[in-house]
This record gives C-alpha cells, sequence and structure tokens, in this order.
C-alpha cells in the first residue's frame, strides 16, 4: 500500500499557484471563468487544468476535473505523491474528483463560500481520510485580480460572500 505525501512544508506553494493564475488569465480571455488548476508531483507540474465550461460547453468542465482527466493514467500510478494547486477553493464535484484520484494535497488561493467544501470534508469520512492537506489563502490578492477582471459581480458575490 502506498503511503502518499503528508510533509508538504518544503514545497513553493506561491510559486506553483502563479502558474496556475497565469492559466486563470488565459482562461478568462477565453471567455471561460477564470479558474485554474496545476498538479504536481516531485516539484515538476504534469498537468494544468482551467474552466472550459464556455468552450468545452460543458458545466462539469471545472478547472481540477479538467487538470484530472488530463493526466489520469499518471494519477493511477502517482496520486497519492502529487498535490493539485487551484485558484479557487474545489467545489463539492470537484473534491470529489480529487480524492478519487488519489490526490491527497489540495492547495487553493480564495475561499469559496458558498460551496463550502471544507464541511463536506470534515462530514464526510471517505474525504475526511483521504484529504491529508487542505490550504487556502496562497496567492489571494493576485488570485482576486485575475477572478474579479473576468467575473460577473453576482458570481463574484456567491463565492466571496456566499450570497
Ligand atoms: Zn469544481
Amino acid at each position: 500500500m502506498k503511503k502518499g505525501l503528508r510533509d508538504i512544508s518544503n514545497i513553493d506553494h506561491n510559486h506553483f499557484m502563479r502558474i496556475a493564475i497565469k492559466e486563470a488569465e488565459m482562461a478568462g480571455q477565453c471567455g471561460d471563468r477564470p479558474i485554474a488548476a496545476v498538479i504536481v508531483h516531485n516539484n515538476h507540474i504534469i498537468a494544468k487544468g482551467s474552466s472550459k465550461r464556455r468552450t468545452g460547453r460543458s458545466d462539469v468542465h471545472h478547472a481540477e476535473n479538467t487538470a484530472i482527466m488530463s493526466c489520469a493514467p499518471y494519477l493511477q500510478e502517482y496520486g497519492r505523491e502529487c498535490l493539485i494547486y487551484s485558484t479557487v477553493e474545489p467545489c463539492i464535484m470537484c473534491i470529489s474528483t480529487i480524492a478519487f484520484s488519489d490526490i491527497r494535497n489540495v492547495i487553493f488561493a480564495i475561499e469559496d463560500k458558498h460551496m463550502n467544501t471544507y464541511a463536506q470534508i470534515k462530514a464526510v469520512p471517505y474525504l475526511k481520510e483521504r484529504i491529508f492537506n487542505y490550504i487556502s489563502g496562497i496567492c489571494v490578492e493576485e488570485t482576486l485580480q485575475v477572478f474579479k477582471r473576468y467575473t460577473i459581480e453576482s458570481e463574484l458575490n456567491l463565492v466571496l460572500n456566499g450570497c
């Protein structure tokens, strides 16, 4: 049984988040939601993804899911040693996909107050046992700049204020 990565204290979270922010900006420029994710293994990026709700014509093409599907066979082998960086807190669908794809470490910038995913993690043993690290607040200001630039006000309020 593979143990999985638990100690992530020596990883440069800001570095990987800034790469995700660049992807989020590109998604925003394409008319998609300005949200992106990168997956990291052994300090290398193995996948990037961004919201493709408009260009992919699917409401489930979220950043995390897009990144995960682009490297799914790799994750079957190494998922437990990986981290996923997302500019916005994963939604309840994506946190499930993250757990099912064996990724144990989740780092994000902005909390999604509407989705309240952390409450789900705490409430569901399957998620609670699998998510080793769940860290928010990385590069918040830089992420907010991009997020606000391409997000309509009603959606912005949902994420930032929960209503
Ligand atoms: Zn999602």
